[in-house]
C-alpha cells in the first residue's frame, strides 16, 4: 500500500462511525411492573448459558432480540426513574431510549406524571407499554386516554409516540415492545468511533470486600482497553480487571455494553461520566475540576448563612445516593442544608479535620468513626452520628436543623464557686449540667433571665489535672477571661 493509501486507510478508520445498540431504561409508577418487564426480557433474550452466568445484577445487561440473530439492546436494570434523573441532574445522559410502563388497570399515576415530565425535559425518545393486559380490570382505552390527557401524544392518537399492549407476566406483547425500541432506534443518532477514548457513565458503584472498588459503568464512546488510565470529576484508577455483564473477562470492550471495572481507587459516583486514557483525561477531567463546582455538592461556604453543613458516610455507594437524595430534597426554608462531602467508608480523622475547617457535622450511615476520628472530634467539639436505618439518619438531620434554627447551647455550665477574681482572668469552680464545655469555648454569661456578658475558657482542670473537655455531671476549676464579674449562681452558655 502506499503511504497515501496507508494514511487514507488510518484516516477512514478513525473516521468510521459504526452504530451502537441503544441504551433502554425503563420508567413508570410503582407496581406497574417495571421490574417484572425486565426480568421477562432478562429471561427471554439472555440465552440461558449465559443467564447462568449473571450472579448478581450489575446494574444493566445486554440482550439480543431475536435471542438467535438479532439485534442488541442495552438495558439499564435500575427501575424507576431515580437513577434517571439522577444520571441527568449530574448533566450525564445515559439513556438513549426509555420504556414508559403504564399498568392497564390503574392508568396513569403520579409518578408516570414524574417520569413523563422528566422524558420530555431530557427530550428522550420513548416507547409505552401498556401493561397487565392479562389481568380482568385492565382497561386498556382508559390508560390511552389518560396518557392524551398528559400530552403523551400515542401514534394513531394524533401523535407519534409509539406503545405495545403487553403482559410482563405472560410475555404477550413484550417480543413486539423490543421491536418497538429497535425502531426507534433507528431514528436515534446512536453511532460511537472505535479510535476516540473511551467514555460512559458510572451507573453502581460498591466496596467488595474481597475485590475492591467495583464500578459499574455503560460504554458510550471509543473502546475501554484493560490496563488503562481511567477518571471521573471524583475518583480516578486503572482498569485492573475488565469484565463484562456476565462476570466474564475481557482485555477490551465496545459500545454500548454494561462492564464492571475494578480499579479505581476510590468510588465514583452515580451518574458520574468517566473517561479513559492518560491525554484525554487530562484535557478533559482536568478542564473540568477547573470549572466551580456546584453548590449543592461542595456547599458555598458561604458561612454567614443559617446552614447545617454535613459530611456524609456509608457502607456503600448505594446508601450514600440514597442518602444524598432524600436530605437533598428536605424542606430548607430557614436552614440550608449543604453537604459538603459524601464519601464510602469508615469516619476518619481525615473527615473529622474536613469538619473542622467546614464547621460541619458527620454524619454514618453503616459506620462508625475511627479511634483516632473519635479522640480529634471530641476534642474539637465535631459532632459525629451514626445509624443503622437511613431513617433514623434522617431524622438526627432533622433535629440538627431543629436545633439550629433555635440554638440549644452545647453546654451549660452552673457556677458554684468564686477563687479569684482579681484581673479580669477570673479563677472558678463550677459544675457542668448540659452536655460539654471545652477549652476555649466562648460562653456567654446567664444571669436569672439576662444575659449579661460573654467570656472564654482558658484552661480547664477536673480532679487537679489539666483536661480539654468536661461533660455533664462533672465539676471543674477552670480560667474564665471575661470583662463581667461572675457571681455564683450564674449558667455560663457555650453555643455553637
Ligand atoms: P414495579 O414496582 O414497577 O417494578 O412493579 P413489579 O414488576 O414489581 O410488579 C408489581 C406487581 O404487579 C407484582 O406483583 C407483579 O407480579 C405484578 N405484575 C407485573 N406485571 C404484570 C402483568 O403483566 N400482569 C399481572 N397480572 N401482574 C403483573
Amino acid at each position: 500500500m502506499s503511504k497515501i493509501a496507508a494514511k487514507a486507510a488510518a484516516v477512514a478508520t478513525e473516521n468510521e462511525k459504526p452504530t451502537r445498540s441503544p441504551i433502554v431504561v425503563v420508567m413508570g409508577h410503582v407496581d406497574h411492573g417495571k421490574t417484572s418487564l425486565l426480568d421477562y426480557i432478562k429471561k427471554t433474550n439472555i440465552t440461558a448459558k449465559e443467564a447462568g452466568g449473571i450472579t448478581q445484577s450489575i446494574g444493566a445487561y445486554e440482550v439480543v432480540h431475536p435471542p438467535v440473530g438479532g439485534r442488541r439492546l442495552t438495558f439499564i436494570d435500575t427501575p424507576g426513574h431515580e437513577a434517571f434523573s439522577k444520571m441527568r441532574s449530574r448533566g450525564a445522559k445515559v439513556a438513549d431510549l426509555a420504556v414508559l410502563v403504564v399498568a392497564a388497570d390503574e392508568g396513569v399515576k403520579p409518578q408516570t406524571k414524574e417520569a413523563i415530565r422528566a422524558l420530555k425535559e431530557a427530550e428522550t425518545t420513548f416507547v409505552v407499554a401498556i401493561n397487565k393486559i392479562d389481568k380482568n380490570n385492565a382497561d386498556i382505552e382508559r390508560a390511552k386516554n389518560e396518557l392524551l390527557q398528559n400530552e403523551v401524544l400515542l401514534e394513531g392518537y394524533g401523535g407519534d409516540v409509539s406503545f405495545g399492549l403487553i403482559s410482563a407476566k405472560t410475555g404477550e406483547g413484550v417480543n413486539e415492545l423490543l421491536d418497538l425500541l429497535l425502531l426507534a432506534a433507528d431514528f436515534e443518532d446512536l453511532s460511537y468511533s472505535p479510535a476516540a477514548p473511551a467514555r460512559g457513565i458510572v451507573i453502581e458503584s460498591k466496596l467488595d470486600r474481597r475485590r475492591g472498588n467495583e464500578v459499574m459503568i455503560v460504554l458510550k464512546e471509543g473502546t475501554l482497553r484493560s490496563g488503562e488510565e481511567i477518571a471521573t470529576e471524583t475518583a480516578s484508577g486503572k482498569v485492573k480487571i475488565l469484565e463484562t455483564f456476565l462476570g466474564e473477562r475481557v482485555s477490551e470492550l465496545k459500545p454500548s455494553s454494561p462492564a464492571v471495572i475494578i480499579g479505581f481507587e476510590s468510588l465514583p459516583s452515580v451518574g458520574e461520566e468517566f473517561i479513559a486514557g492518560a491525554e484525554a483525561i487530562k484535557k478533559d477531567i482536568h478542564k473540568a475540576e477547573a470549572k466551580p463546582t456546584s453548590s449543592a455538592k461542595r456547599g458555598d461556604a458561604n458561612k454567614d448563612e443559617l446552614a447545617l453543613r454535613l459530611i456524609i458516610k456509608a457502607d456503600v455507594q448505594g446508601s450514600l445516593e440514597v442518602i444524598t437524595d432524600i436530605v437533598s430534597a428536605l424542606p430548607q426554608p430557614e436552614v440550608k442544608i449543604r453537604i459538603m462531602e459524601s464519601r464510602v467508608g469508615d469516619i476518619t480523622d481525615g473527615d473529622v479535620k474536613q469538619a473542622i475547617a467546614n464547621s460541619a457535622s458527620i454524619f454514618g450511615f453503616r459506620v462508625g468513626p475511627t479511634k483516632a476520628a473519635e479522640y480529634l472530634a471530641t476534642a474539637n467539639g465535631v459532632k459525629i452520628h451514626s445509624a443503622e436505618i437511613i431513617y433514623d439518619l434522617v431524622r438526627i438531620i432533622e433535629e440538627e436543623v431543629n436545633n439550629l434554627k433555635s440554638p440549644k447551647p452545647l453546654g451549660v455550665l452552673e457556677v458554684l464557686a468564686l477563687f479569684n477574681q482579681k484581673s479580669e482572668k477570673q479563677l472558678i469552680g463550677g459544675k457542668v449540667v448540659e452536655g460539654m464545655i471545652k477549652i476555649k469555648a466562648v460562653m456567654e454569661i446567664q444571669r436569672g433571665e439576662d444575659v449579661v456578658g460573654r467570656g472564654r475558657v482558658l484552661s480547664l482542670r477536673q480532679a487537679k489535672k489539666e483536661v480539654t473537655i468536661v461533660e455533664a455531671g462533672k465539676e471543674c476549676g477552670f480560667i474564665f477571661d471575661s470583662p463581667v464579674k461572675i457571681e455564683v449562681g450564674d449558667r455560663l452558655l457555650y453555643t455553637p
